[in-house]
């Protein structure tokens, strides 16, 4: 009995002075997942099996996207796909954060068809977790949602 006291009492403890290494982009929550369209993994599009590289956020075009992480703006820009494998095909995001499994800074979130991006979210700039970022947006998708993928030794695309 005296035991299982002690130990709920730390477990309470560790619990509040949790670091949180990444909130959801959409609702902020470190627990509490965003609805989520398409996972990570193979899925059927057009008839056809590929990988998808994220996953898929539905919300409306102009809901607040959040930096789950304090990083480094690495990339924000319109469209910039010239040919295939090069560039991205909507406006977008990248930050570089520091891995929290081996607290090297080579990890990199991305996020795609944003609506807009958010002033002073420009190369270099330093943002908090938390911080508004951008915009859900539809450019280059069917409907409004966020794609957000994790990208870890570096940012391109493979
Ligand atoms: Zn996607």
């Amino acid at each position: 009995m005296k035991h299982k006291t002690r130990d709920a009492r730390q477990k309470s403890l560790s619990r509040a002075q949790r670091v949180v290494p990444f909130i959801w982009p959409l609702n902020k929550s470190p627990d509490t997942p965003d609805e989520m369209n398409t996972s990570y993994g193979p899925r059927i599009d057009a008839d056809r099996w590929d990988f998808h590289d994220g996953i898929d956020l539905p919300a409306s075009v102009g809901t607040p996207v959040h930096a789950m992480a304090d990083g480094i703006v690495h990339r924000a820009g319109p469209a910039d796909k010239t040919e295939p494998g090069q560039g991205f095909g909507s406006t977008h995001i990248i930050l570089k954060v520091v891995d929290p499994i081996d607290g090297k800074d080579d990890l990199f979130l991305v996020y795609l068809h944003l609506d807009s991006i958010a002033e002073g979210v420009i190369l270099g700039a330093h943002v908090h977790q938390g911080d508004v970022i951008g915009t859900v947006g539809q450019e280059d998708a069917q409907y409004p949602h966020l794609h957000f993928e994790f990208r870890k030794g570096g940012p391109e695309i493979r």
